[in-house]
């Protein structure tokens, strides 16, 4: 084509409608850069049409993350999509932003008194992990050194952890003991612990929100324990909280429950800013007890209003839109707003487990009172149902609702769980029409058994 017919085509394309347009004539190139350019609005909209396909976010029931945020927030991180936070140069008052948050976080946690929080945002809490466990390897090899120990086998502590953890141990070396789940039991135990910890032990972790069922892990209880075999066998095994999820639950509805820093063996906590944080996808944070507990070699140094400020991250460019949204809802909701925000999850989350115990053959294993807005269950008699969870998942599925199942980890991975989360912007009438859904589908189920129960997990639920 001559160049002023392309030049004319493009003129015509820019007055067609959309759907009348050339592009949206054919199928988009999709394993090949397309030789020229294209109209933005059509592109555009034939993209927004093409994810249509992944389904509706608020309807995904399987998710901890923000799937819901105000105009407040859109409008930030519009404005912030040029900023990068690693310039702290460039955007002082970025870096500023983020440290306030830090503090904020370690207020909340209970730091101790005078300490002003040492930490940093992540990309969430997986990175957060990666530098929790990074800082307590460094000290216990500080320490056998300093001792004149061997430092080749390092072990980590844990029970049913996110699979974060299982990276962390891979990535950097360090074997995993992950304590498997008792009969009847939802996370670890302290009574476990005894059996796998040892001198090689940089640490224990601790979850406040099991990403299986929910429930707190009791961290006072660890840290009593772990004191116990201190004074026994003389090792003094740090803990880090994974509170990804509970690190923003637990300080607005469950103050009285002891596990944050006011546990002097508590050394790191980190939590996802984008789950109950309320933040946009893309943050996280992870706050040390006091400095002396981030070891100063894994701390760089960089430019910052002509001195420098230290970091300690995996990546270095990242944007920082996600922190400014952070610290907009610490000022927009303050402590009343996030209680009652998480009030409101966790009374939608209870009431959806009274209605799935009356709905006849689910037991429940959470029932949302306690810890996370959530509700975990199985079936009371997964061989005499007819039906699988799996099957019901499918079913639920047919009108939008995406409600995972999944076995439980070891040893109780023959129980076959579904787990259901109430987040910000999921309403008590969104779930009573879940509900009615759940009960057509388990009544659907029930008069038309399935021949081969589906027993096998499907693929993409968060574990
Ligand atoms: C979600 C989650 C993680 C991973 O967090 P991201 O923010 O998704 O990286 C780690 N641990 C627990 C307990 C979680 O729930």
């Amino acid at each position: 084509m001559a160049l002023h017919e392309t030049k004319d085509a493009r003129a015509r394309d820019a007055e067609t409608d959309v759907f009348a347009s050339a592009l949206s004539g054919q199928i988009l190139p999709k394993y090949r850069m397309p030789d020229d350019h294209s109209p933005s609005d059509v592109v555009y909209e034939l993209l927004h049409n093409e994810l249509l396909l992944d389904g509706n976010a608020a309807q995904n029931l399987a998710t901890f993350c923000t799937t819901w945020s105000d105009d407040g927030v859109h409008r930030l991180m519009n404005e912030c999509l040029d900023k990068n936070m690693i310039d702290k140069d460039e955007y002082p008052q970025t870096a500023e932003i983020e440290a306030r948050c830090v503090t904020i976080l370690a207020d909340l946690w209970n730091a101790p008194a005078g300490t002003t929080g040492t930490g940093c945002s992540t990309t969430g809490s997986s990175e957060a992990a990666m530098l929790g466990g990074l800082a307590l390897k460094w000290r216990w090899r500080e320490r056998r050194r300093a001792a004149g120990l061997p430092t080749d086998r390092p072990n980590l502590v844990c029970g049913p952890v996110q699979i974060c953890w299982e990276k962390f141990a891979r990535y950097f070396d360090v074997e995993l003991r992950q304590v498997p789940l008792e009969p009847g039991a939802t996370g670890l135990r302290p009574e476990q612990l005894a059996a796998h910890v040892d001198e090689n032990t940089i640490g224990v972790v601790a979850i406040l929100g099991v990403t299986y069922t929910c429930v707190y892990e009791p961290v006072a209880e660890i840290a009593a324990e772990l004191d116990r075999i201190q004074a026994e066998r003389g090792w003094d095994v740090p803990i880090h909280v994974d509170a990804a999820s509970g690190g923003f639950v637990a300080p607005f509805l469950h103050p009285d429950v002891v596990w944050d820093f006011r546990l002097p063996r508590v050394a790191s906590v980190n939590t996802s800013g984008h789950k109950y944080g309320l933040a946009p996808l893309g943050v996280g944070w992870i706050v040390w007890r006091t400095a002396d507990l981030l070891p100063a070699d894994l701390v760089f140094s960089v430019d910052y209003l002509g001195g420098n400020m230290p970091t300690f991250a995996l990546n270095f460019s990242r944007p920082g839109g996600e922190i400014i949204a952070q610290y907009y809802l610490f000022l927009r909701l303050g402590k009343a707003g996030y209680r009652r925000v998480q009030q409101a999850c966790a009374d939608t989350a209870q009431y959806l487990a009274r209605e799935i115990e009356a709905t006849g053959p689910f037991t429940l294993l959470y029932d949302g009172q306690g810890a996370l807005p959530a509700v975990s269950y199985r079936l009371t008699d997964p061989a005499g149902a007819g039906f699988s969870l799996y099957d019901l998942s499918d079913r639920l599925r047919m009108r939008g609702w995406q409600v995972p199942s999944y076995p439980l980890p070891a040893d109780r991975e023959d129980t076959v769980i579904q787990r259901v989360l109430i987040r910000h912007g999921v309403t008590r009438d969104q779930i009573a029409l879940l509900v009615a859904d759940l009960r057509r589908a388990v009544e659907h189920l029930t008069a038309t058994p399935q021949p081969v129960p589906a027993t096998e997990p499907r693929p993409g639920f968060h574990h």
